[in-house]
């Protein structure tokens, strides 16, 4: 199974994936979880990375496409692979086409996570991850079971620097423009299979859930 899957920022795409990546044993391929173990590590890539994601805009293409073709190669891949935060851009997903179609692969299905925008500044000005594990937690919504603590891996969990109203909005702004036109993109190919996440995630996985398997797809 070869999946995209799209969404705002804070949408919920995150808790989603750690679902969707277990039940169906698929890598994920998050380009921000990448940029942000490159930024931990000081590597060329995460310091150029860096200035672009703080200031809530996107990394340049050139740069992003390379790595995720990179990533793409690796054996885990063969298993199938969901990707999240990947392509952002129309331009990206042209790219990825080209990438699969080398390899007489395609894409499946593209998740369409539906959050209302007044609903993602509270939750992603609340939200807080484990760096460790890349666990997601919300101080008002999702808390751990011990204060500041990640519940998988134990590690202190901290709030993301570009987790704040500023960058959110900034970073909205961003996806209404370059993103949101690929929802378009991939509903002119039937690809699209949406889960709403206005209620609680676990209504959302199971709405994408059956319209994978509508699509013969488990
Ligand atoms: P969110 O979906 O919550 O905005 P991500 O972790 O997916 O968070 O991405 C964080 C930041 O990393 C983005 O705001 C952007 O700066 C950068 N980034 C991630 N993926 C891409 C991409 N495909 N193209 C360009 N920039 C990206
Ligand atoms: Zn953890």
């Amino acid at each position: 199974m070869r999946l995209i899957i799209l969404g705002a920022p804070g949408s919920g795409k995150g808790t989603a994936c750690a679902v969707l990546k277990d039940t169906y044993g698929l890598a994920h391929i998050s380009t921000g979880d990448i940029f942000r173990e490159n930024i931990k590590n000081g590597t060329p890539l995460g310091q150029e990375a860096k200035t672009y994601i703080d200031a809530g805009a996107l990394v340049p293409d050139s740069v992003t496409i390379r790595m995720v073709e990179d990533r793409l190669t690796k054996d885990d891949c063969s298993k199938g692979f969901i990707l999240d935060g990947f392509p952002r851009t129309i331009a990206q997903a042209e790219a990825l086409d080209e990438i699969l179609s080398k390899k007489d692969e395609a894409i499946d299905a593209v998740i369409s996570v539906v959050t209302d925008d007044e609903l993602i500044m509270d939750r992603v000005t609340t939200r807080r991850v484990c760096p460790s594990c890349g666990a997601s937690y919300n101080v008002k919504y999702m808390p751990p079971k011990v204060e500041g603590k990640c519940d998988a891996c134990g590690a202190d969990i901290i709030q993301r620097s570009d987790d704040t109203a500023e960058t959110v909005q900034k970073r909205l702004d961003t996806y209404y423009e370059n993103t949101k036109p690929l929802i378009d993109f991939y509903a002119g190919r039937g690809l699209i299979v949406e889960g709403n996440n206005n209620v609680d995630p676990d209504q959302c996985i199971s709405e994408i859930k059956s319209g994978l398997e509508a699509r013969g797809l488990n």
